[in-house]
């Protein structure tokens, strides 16, 4: 059978639809295959849509400074409004250990020109009207990053990808993978077979299972997280907030909250004990934690009113960092998996560098950056990044 396509992606999410994108926009023929009803219906959804470049590590600052690049320019290249609202991302410090921390990884981020600043309590109270006055030390604001709205993202990317000729097929499962000895060279579906001679798996919490049918040992690992939204009220936020402080009733590890472009509050936090698994069913305990540490934080939350909350699923790795590159061993196949709790704000950077690796060969970050998200690194070696 001849190649119909020039590559195919498994998964229509936050990775698989931007890359679709880029790789349409190379002139690539692209077929994109999702076994949802459309695209972002994975844990693409459950985001709460935080995008910001300040990380620990440097593979993800880079990434994600081209994802900030690409949504923040959106509506003026597309015309379409994603809910992009660049407020930044505020860590403030309750104590002496965050502070320290916080404080510690300034000269790795700058050393990115990353435009991010320790603001003492004075500012802090400025900058995030109605923070709880007591113990705060200050904290670091990056006015660069932001928000965006995932469904709204997924959709756009959709459209865009479909503009330039790309395909989406939902609905069908990917079953196995069509092999020629050492290469991959298509893939079967529950409803059909298609060929191409470069196979993107961007299957995020079920990538161990779809990297097996390559026979390759990937180990993306899900637990979930649960979040949540208020109805809308006028806009008084304007960074996203994250607390890493362990909270006091010894369930969380950190709680996060932003006011999104419509004006709702969108929360949530970190368990201390994992849930590993697939289960999306909201638990009883969310939400009266939730709120207890929102109100402990910012005392006028108190009067928001929720409308809904979720559960969704953080494809783990090993190391904490996401898996991106030349499969080891397989020709033809590329991944793009393991996004571990920031497969959103990674999307677009990922993509990225996938379609210009795909198209010419080289990824559009320095080399030595990128390969840090290697497949054939020791996904066992790394050390869990600092900021989660
Ligand atoms: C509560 C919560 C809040 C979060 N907040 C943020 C945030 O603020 N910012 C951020 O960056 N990230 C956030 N995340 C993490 C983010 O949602 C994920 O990291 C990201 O969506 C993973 O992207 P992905 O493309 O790998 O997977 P997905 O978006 O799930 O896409 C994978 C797609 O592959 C499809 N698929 C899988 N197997 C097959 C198959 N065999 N055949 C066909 N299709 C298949 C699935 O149906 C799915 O649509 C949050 C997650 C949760 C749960």
């Amino acid at each position: 059978m001849e190649p119909q396509f020039d590559v195919i992606i498994i998964g229509a999410g936050s990775v698989g639809n931007p890359t679709a994108y880029y790789l349409a926009k190379e002139g690539l023929r692209v077929l994109v295959l999702d076994e949802l009803a459309s695209s972002g219906q994975g844990q693409n959804k459950a985001a709460i849509g935080g995008v910001r470049a300040t990380h620990s590590d440097p593979a993800k600052i880079k990434l994600c400074q081209l994802s900030l690049q690409a949504f923040g320019h959106w509506q003026e290249e597309t015309g379409t409004d994603i809910g992009w609202k660049q407020g930044g991302y505020s860590f403030p410090a309750f104590d002496g250990k965050v502070e320290t921390t916080l404080r510690g990884l300034l000269p790795t981020q700058k050393r990115y020109h990353l435009d991010i600043d320790w603001l003492g309590a004075e500012d802090l109270k400025a900058l995030i009207p109605g923070i709880n006055p007591n113990g705060l030390r200050g904290g670091t604001y990056s006015p660069d990053d932001g928000q965006v709205s995932p469904l709204l993202a997924a959709q756009s990317f959709t459209y865009e990808a479909v503009r330039l000729k790309a395909v989406f097929r939902y609905r069908e499962h990917v079953t196995s993978l069509v092999r020629e000895g050492n290469s991959v060279v298509g893939v079967r579906t529950d409803k059909g077979e298609y060929r191409a001679p470069i196979v993107i798996i961007a299957s995020g919490a079920h990538a161990t299972d779809v990297c097996k049918m390559a026979g390759l040992d990937i180990p993306v690992l899900p637990d979930s997280h649960e979040a949540g939204i208020t109805a809308p009220v006028q806009q008084f936020l304007g960074p996203l907030v994250v607390d890493i402080r362990p909270g006091a009733e010894g369930k969380t590890v950190n709680c996060y909250f932003g006011q999104n472009s419509e004006g709702q509050i969108i929360f949530c936090y970190t368990p201390k004990q994992l849930f590993p698994g697939e289960n999306r069913t909201s638990t009883s305990e969310f939400m009266p934690i939730a709120a207890a540490r929102m109100v402990q934080i910012m005392p006028r939350l108190k009067n928001l009113t929720i409308r809904r909350v979720w559960r969704g699923l953080y494809p783990m790795t090993p190391d904490g960092s996401p898996i991106v590159g030349k499969a080891p061993g397989v020709d033809g196949l590329v991944l793009g998996v393991g996004m571990c709790g920031q497969g959103f704000m990674l999307g677009p950077g990922v993509g990225m560098n996938l379609a210009s690796l795909v198209a010419h060969g080289r990824p559009v970050t320095e080399p030595e950056v990128f390969n840090l998200l290697s497949p054939s690194r020791d996904l066992y070696a790394g050390k869990k990044e600092a900021l989660k």
